[in-house]
């Protein structure tokens, strides 16, 4: 695949993924047309030889992986992985906000987002819904689903300059007080608007019944509603929603997708990296183990998998921002376009070993894609992945690597144009034939 059909591709997929849930949806949606069957916790698993499988968990949540020869305490399993949440805006249980006409939305800030950066904006409101409803025969039923308004139905206002006078020189942000985004203004903002709106958007639910009661619970999320566009005289940039951690989730499908070999392959795209991964669909939850457990029911086999393992945790890494350099190490700054990142840390916030790189440094060298190393500065703390929950869980070998990104946790995040393309080819010469020779270090 080109670079442009590449790209092309990612931008669908960030574009209709505004929640994990659509991440999600989307990925299992890819996955059914390639052949690969859905397999439920609830059941009873049944796995053959050289096929591929999937099983999602909490809708937002999803593991897919291809059993090759079904004998992983020989082989390990390749695996990869990344996060289906970023940093955004939720919608509170009880989020409608009334005065002078105006309806706004109580929100919750999710994970670590540049909140100045959400001002202004066209805002998506989009998500998972619980309904009650009329079933067959007029019985009551649960239904959920997802809803995307697939539009900027509301808009956070910043105060003018004329009335903050210091807004650009001692800009503070009150999440409880600036970030409920305005939702409806005069005669349409009325009590209950908003359920009114959601009920009508849980219609298309395809397991709603005929008659939709009440809403039962949801989980809402602000989104940015501009689409994925090139930026750059060359268009040598991409400026997206969501690229982290979409833009690997993306690769780790794309990649895994082509895997036809005999050593087991597998991909977690876990929920709740940004807030911490302590969650059953999180990447400290049970569910890759739970998976892998199934997958390998005998404990000493699983054992042995996990030490012939070897997993790739994909998230994304600073670029070198043109006006900072100075927040960045000497020597370890990375830049767009210029090949996937490695990441180390002498904390393990990042998993990344010797042996790990060495793998790493191997599989970009067959792919013949150029690698960067980021070290953060010794004297600013470093952020963390989905790569040490893993490791220190199942004792598997890790690499943290990722596309070089700039403004990340931005409403919008900038990379590469050839950047997403860069990591797809190391994945897919991983799930392919590569850097064999290396899993014996583990
Ligand atoms: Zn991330």
């Amino acid at each position: 695949m080109d670079i442009e059909s590449y790209n092309k591709n990612l931008f669908h997929f960030l574009h209709t993924s505004p929640t994990p849930f659509h991440a999600v949806a989307n990925t299992a949606e890819a996955l059914r047309k390639k052949g690969f069957i859905k397999l439920l916790e609830t059941e009873p698993w049944h796995l053959e030889r050289a096929s591929g499988y999937f099983v999602v968990r909490n809708d937002s949540a999803i593991i897919v992986f291809y059993t090759g020869d079904l004998k992983p305490w020989e082989t390990g399993i390749k695996l990869c992985g990344g996060h289906t949440d970023s940093p955004c805006l939720k919608v509170k249980p009880m989020p409608e906000l009334q005065n002078n006409t105006m309806t706004r939305l109580g929100v919750e800030v999710y994970g670590g987002a540049l909140l100045n950066t959400w001002f202004d904006r066209g805002l998506n409101l989009a998500g998972r819904l619980v309904l009650r409803c009329r079933g067959k025969n007029n019985t009551p039923c649960l239904a959920s689903g997802l809803i995307n308004m697939d539009a900027p139905v509301a808009v956070i206002p910043s105060l003018p300059i004329h009335l903050d006078r210091e807004a650009n020189t001692k800009k503070t942000i009150n999440a409880q007080e600036d970030l409920p985004p305005l939702l409806l203004t005069g005669a349409f903002s009325k009590p209950g608007a908003l359920n009114e709106a959601l009920l009508n958007a849980g219609k298309h639910i395809p397991d709603a019944g005929h008659e939709i009661e009440e809403i039962m619970g949801f989980d809402l999320f602000f989104s940015d509603a501009q689409p994925p566009f090139y930026a750059g005289l060359n268009k040598e940039i991409i400026s997206a929603p969501r690229l982290d951690n979409l833009l690997s989730c993306h690769a780790a499908l794309e990649s895994l997708l082509l895997t036809r070999g005999t050593t087991p392959c597998l991909a977690i795209l876990a929920d709740h990296e940004e807030v911490g991964s302590e969650t059953p669909a999180g990447a400290r939850g049970s569910f890759l183990t739970d998976t892998l457990t199934r997958i390998v029911p005998d404990p000493e086999q699983r054992l042995r998998t996990f030490a012939r393992s070897f997993m790739i945790s994909l998230d994304n890494a600073h670029a070198l921002h043109p006006a900072h350099a100075e927040r960045y190490d000497t020597g370890h700054a990375c830049l767009l376009n210029q090949g996937p990142v490695l990441k180390l840390n002498a904390a393990m916030r990042y998993a990344s070993d010797a042996v790990s790189t060495a793998l790493f440094r191997q599989l970009c060298q067959e792919a013949s894609v150029p690698m960067q190393t980021f070290v953060m500065k010794s004297d600013m703390p470093c952020g963390s992945t989905i790569g040490p929950c893993i490791s220190s869980a199942t004792g598997i070998k890790t690499v943290d690597v990722g596309a070089p990104t700039m403004a990340m946790h931005a409403i919008r995040e900038l990379t590469g144009n050839t950047d997403p393309h860069s990591l797809f080819k190391v994945l897919k010469q991983w799930f392919t034939t590569g850097a064999e020779p290396l899993l014996s270090l583990t």
